[in-house]
């Protein structure tokens, strides 16, 4: 197989189903020829990822629960051990509870405040450094975030906090590795219907919302999310860092609903 991956090793973290945002990202990355590893929470996730991996042609799958520093630091031995080096990563986490992805914001308990930050933005940072110390040619990161980080979405409250502060991490991220040869990046992807978006409440007509009002009166799927995200993973992005690249169907731009969605 040649593609624009071939010869390329990354790690997919945040597959829990085939619905999952990375996995987009992982059939796009290997379909151009990368050589995958994956990680899953738990066994009974890990019975779901298993078969996914196996379909892209990767044996490699290990469990890592970034609440637990200690898997984190075996995932990265392991890769270490395996394959010496690494060439990007994908960070498709994140979480808060149910119960405060509703209602207002104000409300959200110290508890859950940090548990959201820990699991949904510092990750990333935990995660960024173990890799960087592989990526000895050079590499490229990526996380996943979402447009609440800069503007009030219903609901999504906390999560919203935390993706602001991941994309700010994004960028100190990509200014301390750019030295190295290392890019760090985001998608900023629109409403997908998958595990972790029906944790928010009304999900549903947000998505509708967004299908209503964006440019391209669609919403995007895990394959758009993916193509676009093979871009930033790739060298055709040799010259960009620091980005945080909407694939949301041009949603962002607007800044009141359509005539068609107000008359209907
Ligand atoms: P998903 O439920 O398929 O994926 C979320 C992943 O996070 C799961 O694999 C889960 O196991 C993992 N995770 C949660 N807590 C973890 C922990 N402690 N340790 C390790 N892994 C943990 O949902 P998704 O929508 O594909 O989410 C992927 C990313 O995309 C998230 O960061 C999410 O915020 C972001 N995102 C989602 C949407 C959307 O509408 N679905 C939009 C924009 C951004």
């Amino acid at each position: 197989m040649t593609g624009i991956m071939q010869g390329k090793r990354g790690l997919i973290m945040g597959v829990a189903n085939n619905h999952s945002i990375a996995w987009g990202i992982a059939k796009a990355l290997a379909a151009e020829g990368a050589e995958l590893a994956f990680t899953f929470q738990g066994e009974a996730l890990g019975k779901r990822v298993k078969p996914l991996a196996a379909e892209l042609g990767s044996d490699f799958i290990l469990p890592c629960d970034v609440e637990d520093l200690a898997s984190v630091d075996a995932t990265f031995s392991a890769i270490k051990e395996r394959w010496g080096k690494l060439d990007f990563i994908v960070h498709a986490i994140g979480f808060s509870d149910k119960n405060e992805l509703k209602g207002l914001y104000a409300d959200t308990t110290r508890d859950n405040f940090t548990r959201t930050m820990v699991i949904s933005c510092f990750s990333f940072t935990e995660v960024a450094k173990r890799a960087a110390e592989l990526m000895t040619e050079g590499g490229s990161m990526l996380t996943l975030t979402y447009n609440g980080s800069t503007r009030v979405i219903p609901n999504y409250n906390v999560m919203g906090v935390a993706k602001a502060a991941l994309e700010a991490s994004v960028r100190y991220l990509a200014a301390d590795y750019g030295p190295r040869g290392i890019r760090v990046n985001a998608v900023s992807a629109g409403p997908i219907r998958t595990l972790a978006g029906a944790g928010i409440s009304d999900a549903r007509a947000i998505l509708s919302w967004n299908q209503r009002n964006a440019p391209l009166r669609k919403s995007v799927t895990i394959d758009q999310v993916g193509s676009s995200s093979l871009y930033l993973l790739s060298d055709l992005s040799a010259g960009v860092t620091g980005e945080i690249h909407f694939v949301d169907a041009g949603y962002n731009i607007t800044s009141m609903p359509t005539l068609e969605a107000l008359s209907s």
